[in-house]
């Protein structure tokens, strides 16, 4: 491999791939999804089980977009800090928010537990080292708020004690959360396909949705445009995330794409045991934080981005990943060997916090922020009894306001300053090291 070139991810994805399309439905659907990653699948499962006619639309193949493109950690917490949770909507409502978010981790590993989905779901810890002395403060003070608030065992490790969760050195201290685990992505989409289609739902692929129609408050049902065909449901839900602003709806303003990728080394067992003696993974206290896990053939799996940019748009996007993890982690444990590189787009919001909204006859789920596992399927399962009838989820995430993200044609520049100040921050921390 060239050293500026993306591969496919590391993950299974041939059984994916070969998914067979099932039939075009034919008639009124009571569901029609669009997008086929974790949250079209657990939607469209929590639906097919109350008994709707389901069928999913998916461009590519099952999983293709973030579902089967990200680093397989299932982690408790919002990206948006409790502290401006409070200031934008109030302490009783930041509370609930909190308190579901951490939640969503113990859920989504008992709902894969439930479903047998063989997916290697271990739980590893994580450990985020801190790289100034101000970073490991705000650390022990983080650990000492959260157990008080929510019982939440973090943990805040010495600096002279770092040395049982990592071989890295030059860190001021550490926070540890045992509430972090591991999981093989395609693994678990293969599984959720296979728990959709026992429960009756059917999944027309490839079939990329041009155009979408019932959001008026009046509206009898909902229409979907697949190339030549028009698809009628009595309501249609939309799965999208990084991806929604391929098709236009009321929520692909509010959702906005930001790049990422990973690397993955060749089997490297005895120097990944040194790096994490534990197993935990491990990231950095950063803006743009680094990190790594210890895959089960030995293998590291590395992340961290310094820009918010589209890679596959930048070019020596993969050159730039491999030699940022390369300093960070060479020093330690000699030359990284890449086999697999690759891109991958999340969906954020505004207000740094998901979406679940419905208008008229569509309902929508994304911009999960960077927590997309446990929260799709956290979603996943309130939108399939919502649309079910069932209930209507008790988090009124659609209150919030999300405010629109500004227009498609300021992203990459609004993005490209984001990026610069992440940098300034970055350096200004090192700095304060050094
Ligand atoms: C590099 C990277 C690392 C990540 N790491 C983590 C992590 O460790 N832990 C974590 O919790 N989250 C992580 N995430 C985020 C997480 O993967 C996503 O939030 C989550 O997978 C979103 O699932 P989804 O089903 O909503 O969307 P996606 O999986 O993105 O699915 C959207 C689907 O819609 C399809 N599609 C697009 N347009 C159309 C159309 N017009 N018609 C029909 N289908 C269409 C796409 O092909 C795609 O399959 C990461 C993301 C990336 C990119």
């Amino acid at each position: 491999m060239t050293t500026d070139a993306w591969t496919a991810p590391y993950w299974q994805l041939a059984p994916l791939r070969a998914v067979a399309s099932d039939p075009w439905p034919e008639g009124r659907l009571d569901l029609a999804i669009v997008g086929g990653g974790l949250t079209g699948l657990v939607t469209g499962l929590t639906a097919a089980r109350q008994g709707l006619r389901v069928a999913i639309f998916e461009a590519l193949f099952p999983g293709a977009g973030a579902s089967t493109r990200n680093a397989g950690y299932i982690t408790a917490g919002a990206t948006r800090s409790y502290e401006r949770c409070v200031a934008a909507m109030g302490v009783a409502a930041a509370q609930d928010l909190w308190r579901a978010s951490i939640a969503a981790a113990r859920q989504a590993v008992a709902f894969i537990a439930d479903e047998g989905c063989d997916c290697g779901l271990a739980q590893t810890g994580r450990i985020t080292l801190a790289v100034s002395a101000k970073h490991a403060e705000a650390q022990r003070r983080k650990a000492e708020q959260e157990r008080a608030r929510f019982g939440w065992a973090l943990q805040a490790v010495p600096r002279n004690e770092l040395d049982r969760y990592t071989g890295l050195v030059g860190y001021h201290g550490g926070l540890y959360d045992p509430l972090t685990w591991g999981l093989d992505p395609a693994r678990l989409v293969d599984a959720l396909v296979q728990a959709y289609r026992a429960a009756g739902g059917a999944i027309v692929c490839p079939a990329a949705v041009d155009a979408i129609d019932g959001a008026q408050p009046d509206a009898a049902c909902a229409s979907l445009q697949v190339g030549l065909r028009r698809i009628t449901a009595r309501q249609a839900f939309i799965a999208l995330d990084g991806y929604a602003d391929r098709l236009a709806s009321p929520w692909a303003r509010r959702v906005f794409p930001v790049g990422s990728a990973l690397l993955v080394t060749e089997p490297m067992a005895a120097t990944a045991r040194r790096l994490s003696p534990t197993g935990a993974a491990i990231e950095t206290s950063e803006s743009f934080k680094r990190y790594f896990r210890v895959l089960a053939d030995g293998r590291l799996l590395i992340g961290g981005r310094n820009s918010l940019l589209a890679p596959e748009r930048q070019r020596g996007a993969r050159r730039r990943l491999s030699e940022r993890s390369a300093a960070w982690i060479s020093p330690c444990a000699g030359p990284l060997a890449i086999s697999h590189a690759w891109p991958g787009t999340l969906g954020f919001t505004m207000s740094m916090l998901p979406i679940l909204a419905r208008e008229g006859r569509l309902y929508f789920a994304g911009g999960y922020c960077g927590h997309g596992i446990p929260t799709s399927i956290a979603l996943g399962r309130m939108a399939g009894r919502w649309l079910a009838g069932r209930e209507t989820p008790a988090l009124a995430l659609h209150a919030i306001g999300h405010g629109a993200s500004p227009p498609r044609r300021l992203h990459q520049p609004l993005l490209a300053a984001a990026t610069l100040a992440f940098r300034c921050r970055d350096w200004m921390a090192h700095r304060e090291v050094a």
